[in-house]
């Protein structure tokens, strides 16, 4: 019998759930795989280890996860050497990884937030043991720096900068999954944007669950010295960052974010509601007041910001009255883009045990008028394009629309025809047509 080379290579599957923190962690994974001489797998079928990575941020994203995983039963059944590994926020929740055991027993590792960058020893002591390895654990430990990344998102590159958060909104899990907050060294996050440039990616977007507190628990240095040095590196590049907290968002990084030539004119700034007594219920920390002087700073140094936002709706107790309020300040501010979800209980949350859970009725009927809103604005700002020439990062090509795409600095969504391979390639488009939150235009020479 010939064997090739080809057999012998192992491969790994890789199913993310939830933000672009889980999309970088498991870049990570996937570069640790691939050190120990693992290739990507196109499917399930043909893996030798598939790994979730899960959120639980919001109750669907543990759903999928779950139904994702219990569909594998029969492959491991036919394939009994597969190895199938289950990781991320969802794990982390206090006894769920025993329930998972007790649901899926033919998953071989259970692992959490805090030890996924360990994730080599851990097939390492499947590997060896043949046993199952079930290992949560509780605290956070220190920042590991030198992990392998297989990175997935040219032009694109993340680069985390904190882990964790202190700031326990009362809806909100992640500071029961992700530990307190921590933040890199700000040599460690500059050497790795150098790095990056140097390698000939694009963009950094700066990863955080609050990018605005970085510093906080290091000597002489915060989020806006950070900007400042990171735009410092040579070369043309976009620098991007995510996400932010109202109340953290200084004017002195403000200034800072305007008098650098990296960072793009678009600004992520969750409101999440725009009733104060939702907000103080929420303990996010400001009130609308304080939320418009942030966007009248952002507007009086940058000019042309873009800002986006996130919105709850149906928080517990949500009156009529308190979302009326979130639509006046969503017309008063004319945001770029809105994400708008319905809030989803969490256990182990202040706000799941709060009285006054709204009925889901209720809910969609809100968020579908905030989401009429949040779509006639962007038609009108998108039809402000038209005829005007605008640069845009090319980031991918659309099999679809047979057509290139990229964003301005606004981070506005772009379409072209190009004969050439433009991905990673700055370009001047001249905007055509309009339609919702995407433009269509053909590419100036
Ligand atoms: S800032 Fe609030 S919403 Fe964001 S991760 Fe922290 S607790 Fe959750």
């Amino acid at each position: 019998m010939i064997f090739s080379m080809e057999n012998c290579i192992k491969k790994y599957f890789i199913t993310t759930y939830g933000c672009q923190m889980n999309l970088h962690e498991s870049e990570k994974i996937a570069g640790i795989l691939t050190s120990l001489g693992y290739e990507e797998a196109n499917s399930e079928v043909d893996a030798d280890i598939i790994v979730f990575n899960t959120c639980c941020i919001r109750e669907n994203a543990e759903d999928r996860a779950e139904g994702n995983i219990g569909a594998l039963k029969q492959l491991k059944r036919k394939k009994k050497d597969l190895i199938i590994a289950v990781g991320g926020c969802m794990t982390q929740q206090p006894g769920f990884a025993n329930e998972l055991h007790q649901k899926f027993p033919f998953i071989d590792i259970i692992f959490g937030t805090h030890n996924l960058e360990d994730f080599a020893n851990l097939l390492k002591r499947k590997l060896s043991s043949k046993k199952k390895i079930i290992d949560v654990l509780e605290k956070e430990g220190p920042i590991k720096e030198g992990t392998p990344k297989t990175r997935t998102s040219y032009p694109n590159a993340w680069v985390n900068i904190t882990y964790g958060c202190n700031n326990f909104c009362t809806y909100c899990i992640v500071p029961y999954v992700r530990g307190r907050e921590r933040s890199r060294k700000l040599e460690d996050v500059v050497n790795e944007c150098k790095s990056l440039i140097k390698e000939g990616y694009k963009e950094i977007t700066l990863l955080g669950q609050n990018v605005n507190s970085y510093g906080n628990d290091l000597k002489d240095t915060d989020f806006a010295t950070l900007i400042r040095e990171v735009s410092k590196i040579k070369g043309k590049f976009r620098l991007k960052f995510m996400t932010n907290h109202p109340k953290d968002f200084t004017e002195k990084l403000i200034i800072a974010i305007s008098e650098s030539d990296k960072v793009c004119h678009t600004v992520h700034l969750p409101v999440q509601a725009g009733s104060d007594r939702i907000l103080k219920l929420m303990n996010r920390k400001y009130t609308r007041n304080d939320y418009f002087e942030k966007i009248n700073l952002l507007r009086k140094y940058i000019p042309d910001v873009a800002i986006t936002t996130d919105i709850m709706v149906g928080f517990p107790t949500e009156t009529e009255e308190d979302f009326l309020d979130t639509v006046d300040l969503v017309e008063k501010v004319g945001f770029s883009g809105a994400f708008t979800f319905i809030y989803s209980k969490r256990d182990g949350t202040p706000a799941a045990k709060m009285d006054g859970q709204i009925d889901e009725e209720v809910s969609k009927r809100r968020i579908m008028k905030l989401i009429e809103l949040q779509n006639s604005t962007n038609r009108k700002q998108s039809e402000e394009y038209l005829n005007k020439t605008i640069e845009i990062l090319c980031e991918g090509f659309d099999e679809k629309k047979n057509m290139y795409l990229g964003r301005d600095t606004h981070g506005r969504m772009a379409y072209f025809s190009s004969q050439e391979d433009m991905i990673g390639q700055f370009v001047f488009v001249k905007i055509l047509k309009t339609g919702g939150m995407s433009l269509m235009g053909e590419l100036v020479r």
